[in-house]
């Protein structure tokens, strides 16, 4: 074996065009994902205190907002709907004149944007929870009649992908059977497989006004500790029959991004939570850290750690700066 002071590593970087052509990882911000919050309830835009830059948009300012990515080079975008009215069903989610129901069609038809929407209930339920509540618990079984409903009037719309995030058994296969026996066997599902239960949610919750009345999701969203349940999570969503797999959050979770790209050969997505933004701003916004350079850094570690898709709250920025 060749050693010092024969091998000598540090040749490889020796200049920075040196350093550039050996790059093995670059981000190609083709593939990133910006996430939309599309509220009922407002004229215009609000931002959103806890996210600095992120707003969430009304229905006609979600739709110029779309044209305005499109014109950046932005290829998709991730909905939320927040509605004007909560109830313990979330029925506003499955309603097909909804808030993202008719955002979906609007972007559809004036742009040639990827949609994805998020799948879940607990933007729309008065108790926040991702399912039916019976008692202290949410009931898996009957929850997923309430996602195959809003799966459906999704792709009534036009949406390209489903996007369920509620974490319970069985939605993924649900959800498909709803879609084919409609007549929507291209609509894609990218499942949110490996979710875990973090405290680097907070910011959404605010974004979404979604934060559980009780309790917490812990009994559906997984253990941040747990490894190889994250991959039987994942093989759970392929057997369903997920076109997309996801983990969420990224940062803190390279280690399962990376196993899930090393073990499955499905695209893999990895959604930067809102927090990893709200850290990344805060220090920067204070002189802790410079911006470009972390979010190059930050995206740059999701990418090598093996993610096709990345979901980012950075996405209009790194298009913006070209950081990328
Ligand atoms: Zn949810």
């Amino acid at each position: 074996m060749k050693m010092f002071p024969d091998l000598r590593l540090r040749r490889l970087r020796i200049s920075p065009e040196i350093r550039e052509i050996l790059q093995e990882t670059n981000v190609r911000k083709e593939k990133m994902i910006m996430p939309m919050f599309v509220d009922e309830r407002i004229k215009g835009k609000e931002e959103i205190s806890s996210m600095p830059g992120i707003f969430r948009y009304s229905e006609d300012e979600a739709v110029s907002k779309a044209k305005e990515y499109e014109d950046l080079g932005i290829k998709s975008v991730l909905l939320f709907g927040i509605p004007k009215v909560k109830d313990e069903l979330g029925s506003q989610a499955y309603d097909e004149s909804g808030i993202v129901q008719r955002a979906i069609k609007r972007i559809k038809e004036e742009t040639n944007l990827i949609i994805f929407a998020d799948l879940c209930l607990c933007e729309y339920t008065s108790h926040g929870h991702c399912g039916i509540i019976n008692g202290q618990t949410v009931e898996n079984d009957s929850t997923l009649e309430l996602y195959a409903k809003i799966a459906r009037s999704y792709a009534i719309k036009g949406v390209d992908a489903v996007a369920p995030s509620g974490m319970m058994d069985g939605q993924v296969a649900r959800i498909r059977k709803e879609l084919d026996t409609n007549g929507f066997k291209d609509t894609i599902i990218m499942a949110y497989s490996a979710k875990f239960a973090s405290p680097l949610y907070s910011p959404f919750r605010e974004a979404a006004y979604s934060a559980p009345s009780f309790g917490d999701r812990r009994s559906y969203q997984m253990n941040y500790g747990n490894f190889r349940e994250a991959i039987r999570e994942i093989e759970e969503d392929i057997e369903e029959g997920a076109d997309i797999i996801m983990v969420k959050p990224a940062l803190f979770y390279l280690d399962i991004i990376r196993e899930a790209r090393n073990r499955f050969k499905y695209p893999l997505a990895a959604y930067s939570v809102s927090a990893e933004y709200s850290m990344i701003m805060n220090a920067a916004q204070n002189k802790i850290i410079d911006l470009d350079s972390v979010i190059k850094e930050s995206t740059t570690s999701i990418s090598r750690a093996g993610a096709d898709l990345i979901i980012s709250y950075f996405t209009e920025y790194i298009y913006r700066n070209r950081i990328f």
